[in-house]
């Protein structure tokens, strides 16, 4: 089960002039600068509420976000959702037959592991399921004074 929209992704030739643009659209601050050496990417994120707004920009002009903008321009990219369990996420998603890009957990940007459901599944709109690494199950503390 999806717990909430953890961020909206937008595909950019340009981080620098997007931080800037969004700086002054929401009064917000920039959150931080990352680099995604797995996707080749440079994102931005923006905290808005309890959701994030994330920039992306292609470091290697055969990667996903340089296709994405050669074929539609620069817009919005991808949504991304907080699931609790990202490996039973991927197996319940696969089992009712959605087409996942990737078939396990990656390592993504703002310490999460990702995954992405194909369009072509979704209503063509990219769908990305992020679990946060800082979260694992909280064991129960064992104190034995009772
Ligand atoms: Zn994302």
């Amino acid at each position: 089960m999806f717990n909430k929209i953890d961020h909206i992704g937008i595909a950019v030739k340009d981080l620098e002039s997007a931080n800037k643009m969004f700086g002054a659209l929401s009064e917000i601050g920039l959150l931080k600068i990352e680099k995604v050496e797995s996707e080749g990417v440079m994102t931005s994120f923006f905290k808005v509420g309890d959701t994030k707004i994330e920039f992306l920009q292609s470091l290697d002009p055969d990667n996903a976000i340089s296709k994405f903008i050669e074929k539609n321009g620069e817009g919005l990219h991808h949504i991304a959702f907080e699931v609790e369990d990202i490996d039973n996420e991927i197996i319940r998603l696969k089992e009712l037959g959605f087409e996942m890009i990737n078939t396990q957990k990656k390592e993504g940007a703002d310490n999460k592991y990702i995954c992405f459901v194909h369009p072509r599944s979704t209503n063509r709109v990219l769908t990305e399921l992020c679990q946060d690494k800082a979260s694992p199950p909280a064991p129960l503390l064992q104190r034995g004074e009772n």
